[in-house]
């Protein structure tokens, strides 16, 4: 975290066009065009068949075939059967409807075959503007960065979230507001990522909220769509730290709800960087019109009813040594060193989301 405003950095901004509005899911086929593509692969993550026969029929002799074989954190099963199934079909665009899980798996096949990826998000966990994959076998979760990866084309049409139950909207638009707070403090921090990380966690926070008060509210989705656009631009190019190597070990070694883990986790993260970090978190305060960052966090997760603790998902306190363990090891050094005990204290109060403590 850099403590000067001359400190020296690099940054580098990525590709990618995105098509933005109510009722742009019409764009998919042209855009499919303009990819140069003739045999789109639909990975269906959404699970709305009317829906997905529609796209179909957009897409018509386009379209190449559908997989509906979706799973959260991308279980490596799933990922040689999918590249098969590209290649078979001769596939040459992947076309991911749905959440991080769709994506996820799209990004999986990129990964290995290549193939250029367009995505159409419905939730806002934000994985479609990085070139960030991730696949779990054993029960571990690793993770990397490849340009192949990072979807060519984003699709963000808000009308395919009203159908999003307040529960996932809120538990993956608290996973954008945790790239947007770690991006402030990564080392691949710099002025751009900071200005688009504010602005996201400002539209989440009042998108989030109208949209979980009033699910068919199409001004907060839209709200809220853009702030999970640039939670994911912040991520892609800030990156993460310890508070999603905390969250990748409590999903991928103990398989809990990536998303709603976010929301438990993070107020505890940005709680621990208090000294090391102070300008990220009056940024974070400041962006959610909060005069202490981690009180701000803690009031828009109660908000959103994202109140549980980490015991509430089936967590138990035999297994906070190796989670503690695991993401310790992960961890960066920036904002700053954290020990095992570090994270093993984040993670006792996170067990309870911090009931009985301070704001609690
Ligand atoms: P998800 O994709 O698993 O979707 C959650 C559930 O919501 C699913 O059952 C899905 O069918 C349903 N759903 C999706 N859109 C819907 C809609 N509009 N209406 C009704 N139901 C809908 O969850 P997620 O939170 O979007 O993604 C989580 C995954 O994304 C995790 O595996 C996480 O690791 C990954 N992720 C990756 C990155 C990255 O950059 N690589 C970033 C963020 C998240």
């Amino acid at each position: 975290m850099p403590t000067s405003l001359a400190t020296r950095l690099s940054y580098e901004a990525l590709p990618g066009r995105v098509v933005f509005g109510a009722g742009a899911l019409t764009q998919v086929t042209p855009e499919v065009e303009l990819l140069g593509a003739e045999r789109a692969l639909l990975i269906d993550g959404l699970f709305d068949a009317g829906l997905v026969d529609r796209l179909e029929r957009q897409l018509g002799e386009r379209h190449a075939g559908t997989i509906g074989d979706v799973a959260q954190h991308v279980p490596a099963a799933l990922t040689g059967g999918a590249c098969e199934r590209a290649r078979e079909l001769g596939a040459d665009c992947l076309l991911a409807l749905g959440g991080g899980s769709a994506t996820g798996l799209a990004k999986a096949v990129a990964l290995e075959t290549g193939i250029p990826i367009l995505a159409v998000p419905t939730t806002y966990a934000g994985s479609e503007m990085t070139p960030i994959w991730g696949i779990t076998s054993e029960a571990r979760k690793t993770t990397g960065r490849d340009l192949r990866v990072l979807p060519r084309t984003v699709v963000y049409d808000p009308e395919l979230t009203l159908s999003l139950p307040p529960l996932a909207t809120a538990a993956s638009g608290m996973n954008a507001v945790a790239h947007c707070v770690e991006a402030m403090w990564t080392a691949a921090a710099n002025p751009v990522t900071d200005a688009v990380a504010a602005e996201g966690i400002t539209l989440l926070a009042a998108g989030l909220r109208g949209s979980v008060l009033e699910p068919r509210d199409l001004e907060a989705r839209g709200t809220a769509l853009r702030g999970a656009w640039l939670g994911g631009t912040a991520l892609a190019v800030g990156g993460t730290g310890l508070h999603h190597k905390i969250c990748h070990v409590l999903g991928g070694t103990f398989n809990l709800p990536h998303a709603e883990v976010h929301a438990i986790v993070l107020p505890w993260v940005v709680d621990h960087y208090r000294e090391a970090a102070p300008t990220a978190l009056a940024r974070v305060a400041r962006a959610l019109d909060a005069d202490d960052a981690v009180v701000g966090l803690r009031e828009l997760g109660r908000d959103l009813g994202l109140d549980a603790g980490l015991a509430d998902f089936g967590l138990r306190p035999a297994d906070l040594e190796l989670a503690a363990d695991l993401a310790a090891a992960a961890a960066p050094d920036v904002p700053a060193p954290v020990t095992r005990d570090d994270v093993l204290g984040i993670l006792e109060t996170a067990m309870s989301n911090g009931k009985g403590v301070g704001n609690g």
